[in-house]
């Protein structure tokens, strides 16, 4: 790891100064559980690592009837836990709760999960020059990429985005609060993530001097729930998640928002047909699945994602709508 200096400010607005205007030189530092494996791998250099653990006001849930807001430092593992937020969004505790193991849970923050690097292994690679570090070419377009996207199409970079929390997020129609040296801004969690291309972008639209402070969900009764297909049930990511919400009436569904994980390089808002208007069954549910996956453009290994994306979304419809899970028996 390159040697660096340690700073732990005690507001947001002094954490904001000692960050920089190139991406690169100074890191934000909340649970580590990301940045110090960067650091380790070379991946991160910096010069200087901001501690969020003294900032003020970056910690707590509060909730009423019209929202919750959930402070960028709080744990993955008290999200999970969190009455309001099992009781008004299941689909976030289980997405929380399934994360990669406890340790990580507990140490592991809201800001951090949504503002973590992806898993591309070339990326991670120290001695590999990818695209997004300067180099001129995503080795996982025609490399081994089995764990990339499945809507690869119109991307220079192959990657999908990490964060399981984001598609919930997005489905439940959060917003992120975004502080930087220009104040605050609140912004709608669905416009929030990016694919990047090089070395100057990051998978978020965040410039390098903003933090993110808070993420906020309306209270609205919607039905959600998120399923991930994964290959271990610990340490590791999905291969895909589906997180969806919809309003129900008299059996009937509606505004029915279906958003992918771990297929595309930010996380994918999918077609919601063959549900509206309709009761939740097992065939309108596979229908929607499959018009989910429609327009995927796979790479060479990633074909398998498409029976996934109709499975993970069939079933986290029918458990939205309290459906018995029937492949758990
Ligand atoms: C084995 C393993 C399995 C995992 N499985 C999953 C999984 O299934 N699903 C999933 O979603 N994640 C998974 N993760 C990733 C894990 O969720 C993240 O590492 C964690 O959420 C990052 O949070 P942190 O607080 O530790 O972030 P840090 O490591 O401290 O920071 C991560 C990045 O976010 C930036 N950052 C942190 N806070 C802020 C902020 N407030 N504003 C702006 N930037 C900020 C940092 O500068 C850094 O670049 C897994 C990780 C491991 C090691």
């Amino acid at each position: 790891m390159k040697n660096f200096t340690y700073y732990r400010p005690t507001s947001v607005d002094q954490a904001l100064a000692l960050l920089d205007t190139r991406w690169g030189t100074a890191e934000l530092l909340a649970g580590g559980t990301d940045l110090h494996d960067l650091q380790k791998e070379y991946v991160a250099q910096p010069s200087r690592v901001v501690s969020l653990g003294g900032v003020n006001g970056l910690g707590g849930i509060a909730a009423n009837d019209r929202e919750v807001r959930i402070g960028a430092g709080v744990k993955l593992a008290e999200i999970a836990a969190h009455a309001a937020i099992r009781k008004h969004f299941p689909g976030l505790a289980s997405a929380a709760g399934d994360v990669g193991g406890p340790q990580i849970r507990n140490m592991g923050t809201l800001g951090g999960n949504l503002c973590q690097r992806n898993r591309c292994w070339y990326f991670r690679d120290e001695h590999t020059n990818c695209l997004l570090k300067g180099g001129q070419r995503c080795f996982a377009l025609e490399g081994e990429n089995r764990y990339h996207a499945a809507f690869a199409q119109g991307h220079r970079c192959v990657i999908v985005n990490p964060s399981t929390l984001a598609p919930v997020l997005i489905a439940l129609d959060a917003t992120v609060e975004v502080q930087g040296p220009r104040g605050r801004n609140n912004v709608e969690l669905a416009k929030f993530f990016r694919a990047p291309t090089g070395p100057t972008e990051r998978e978020t639209i965040l410039a390098p001097n903003e933090m993110v402070t808070s993420v906020t969900i309306p209270v609205r009764g919607l039905a959600n729930a998120s399923y991930e297909v994964r290959q271990k049930q610990s340490y590791d990511w999905p291969l895909v998640q589906a997180a969806v919400s919809f309003t129900r009436q008299d059996g009937k569904v509606n505004a029915v928002k279906i958003v992918l994980g771990h297929v595309a390089p930010t996380p994918q808002v999918a077609e919601a047909r063959g549900i509206a208007g309709r009761a939740v069954t097992e065939d309108t549910a596979a229908a929607a699945g499959r018009a989910a996956a429609e327009g995927a453009k796979p790479l060479s290994q990633t074909g398998y994602k498409i029976r996934l994306i109709e499975v993970a979304v069939k079933r986290a419809l029918l458990i939205a709508a309290g459906q018995k899970r029937y492949w758990e028996a």
